[in-house]
Order: C-alpha cells, then structure tokens, then sequence
C-alpha cells in the first residue's frame, strides 16, 4: 500500500500532514528516507517509522464505550448525535462502527470496532452473548414476579423469548421504583423494556454492564470510551 495511505491509517495525520512529514524527510522506511507518498509498503513486512519511532500497522481497532443517553446507535446520522459523534479526531475511522444496538435513552457498554467478522460472531443468535442490564423500573418488583422470566418469557405480541435471568437488586420505598438486574442472552428489539412491561411496569432508566465478558471500565464516565486491553479483547474472540 501506499506510505501516504499507511501513515494515515494508523492515524499520524490528515493526508496533508502526512505529506508535509514525509516532504520534510521525517518518514523512513526500512532505514530508508521516504521521498514520496506513493512509496509502496507492506503492512508487517516494511518497517515504518516517524521521526525514528515505529509506526506499526494495526488493521482493527477495538474500544469500549460506555454510551450515554441522547446518542444514537448508528455511525452516520442526518440531524442525531451518534456513538462515533463521541470519537475524537485521532482515533476516529470511517470504518468503526457499534457492534449492536442499545436505545437512545440506554447508557452503557458499547463495543466499537472496525473487526467486521468479530462484530458478526458476537452478534450470531448462536453465540448467546450474555447482556446484563440493570434496570429502574416504576413500582415495587418483587422476586417471585421476575422468576418466569427463568422459564423464556412470551411477550405481550406473542414473541418467545429464551430464558433470561432477573434479579432484585433494590426496591427504593420513597420514590417507589426497583432496580432490577436482567441477564439476557439474546438481543429482540426493546427487549429489556417489553420484558418489564409485561409486568404491567416501566422502565425508567436503563444501563448495560456488560456485553459478554466486556464489562463497563470502572471510572469510565458516560460518554467517554478506551482502547480495549489485550486481555478483553482475547476474552471476547
Ligand atoms: N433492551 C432495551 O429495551 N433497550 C436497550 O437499549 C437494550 C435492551
């Protein structure tokens, strides 16, 4: 591939910076000065570097989102604010994108990557990846009333869940609302608000807390995100 096209893939630069870097002789290949943008070189054969400092190629990306509420699922929209809207100039690419879907008003974790055929596999109804979500729902819920939801729930048009696991974390007397934490291992449009509903309930207020064995970073406030660590990203394939 071209020098130029390397270098701004792995985020160095617009493609004007780019040129100007390598124009100025700051770009070698393999020890070499780089004179051209149209220098050809193979990702993981060539060596690369900046100002004597490697420049490895790295064709996928992987970050954790922790997705506030009032953002889009999606990576382009004509009026919304979207996940990739939260992407700062250096690590966005047009090709990163959301792996599934959380609502506009759910908060929490979100995979993003450019890995099409990881995003693919974790999203196959065969994977059953587990999803937890922890839920303030109107009124008082108690244990008994979420335990059919351990038998596959049918909701109220008639779709058959597979079984889903509740439990109570804490009923809020005053404000008269319980937090609920749900483990599914599917993924039906509106599922965690359907689910609760057919308790005749509300949600109010939804988080994910994990996707899988990805689980929203301590510290990682609403709207912010990070690279995955290796260890993550090894949990998840
Ligand atoms: N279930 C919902 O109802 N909404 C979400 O965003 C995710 C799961």
């Amino acid at each position: 591939m071209r020098i130029d096209k390397y270098l701004h893939a792995m985020r160095i630069g617009t493609r004007t910076q780019v040129r100007r870097l390598i124009k100025d002789g700051h770009v070698t290949a393999n020890g070499e000065p780089v004179l051209s943008g149209k220098q050809q070189v193979t990702p993981g054969n060539d060596e690369v570097a900046l100002d004597d400092e490697p420049v490895r190629y790295q064709e996928y990306f992987y970050y954790v989102l922790n997705k506030p509420v009032g953002v889009i699922t999606a990576t382009t929209d004509a009026s919304a604010k979207t996940v990739m809207d939260l992407f700062n100039t250096t690590d966005f690419r047009d090709d990163l994108f959301p792996v599934g879907r959380l609502d506009k008003d759910t908060e929490g974790v979100l995979l993003i990557t450019n890995d099409g055929a990881l995003a693919h596999a974790l999203l196959a109804p065969a994977h059953h990846v587990t999803k937890i979500y922890e839920a303030e729902v109107t009124g008082e819920i108690t244990a008994d009333q979420v335990a059919g939801f351990n038998d596959g729930l049918i909701l109220k048009d008639g779709t058959q869940l597979q079984p889903a696991e509740a439990e109570i974390v804490a009923f809020h007397e005053i404000e008269n609302f319980t937090t609920v934490r749900i483990k599914i291992h599917e993924g039906k449009y509106h599922q965690v608000k359907r689910m609760i509903g057919t308790l005749g309930e509300r949600v109010v207020e939804l988080r994910r807390t994990a996707f899988g064995p990805l689980t929203l970073p301590v510290g990682l406030m609403a709207g912010n995100y990070r690279a995955l660590t290796e260890t993550e990203l090894a949990e998840l394939r």
